[in-house]
């Protein structure tokens, strides 16, 4: 888990965008949804949930929206350079982003804590047997 007190850098596949987080993160998460497969082309991508407020940005990201499956929007934040993943916004949950773990330059400092739209999980991708694994969002 991000901790309060300490400040995480991270960055594109290019190096041309770099951020600097704040600790504490709020969650961490396995999002196994079909946007964020069709958006990484991966099984599940690993999101960090911090406020907008915590997040430090070095260069301007390009954004792809769309209708999220809660029903408000999504904006996925990348470098236009690389198409290197950085973070998610959206309509909800508000001021809370979700930073994908793999941009941090150690992601080996996100531990997550529960597999989310596990409904959309694939047979292939295989979790932590001690996470809780819900079929849509985890209670907050
Ligand atoms: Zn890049
Ligand atoms: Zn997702």
């Amino acid at each position: 888990m991000l901790e309060a007190g300490q400040s995480y850098e991270g960055g594109c596949l290019c190096g041309a965008i770099r951020y600097r987080v704040a600790g504490p993160s709020l969650f961490e998460s396995q999002c196994c949804c079909r946007d964020c497969q069709k958006a990484t082309g991966t099984g599940h991508t690993t999101i960090v949930g911090i406020m907008r407020d915590q997040l430090e940005m070095a260069a301007e990201p390009k954004i792809y929206t769309n209708n999220g499956e809660s029903g408000g929007w999504v904006s996925r934040h990348f470098c236009g350079e690389c198409g290197g993943r950085l973070y998610t916004s959206g309509s909800l949950p508000g001021e809370v982003i979700m930073i994908q773990a793999g941009s941090l330059d150690n992601p080996s400092q996100v531990t997550p804590q529960n597999v989310i739209y596990g409904k959309d999980a694939v047979s292939w991708d295989h979790f932590d047997p001690a996470l809780t694994v819900y079929d849509l969002y985890a209670p907050r």
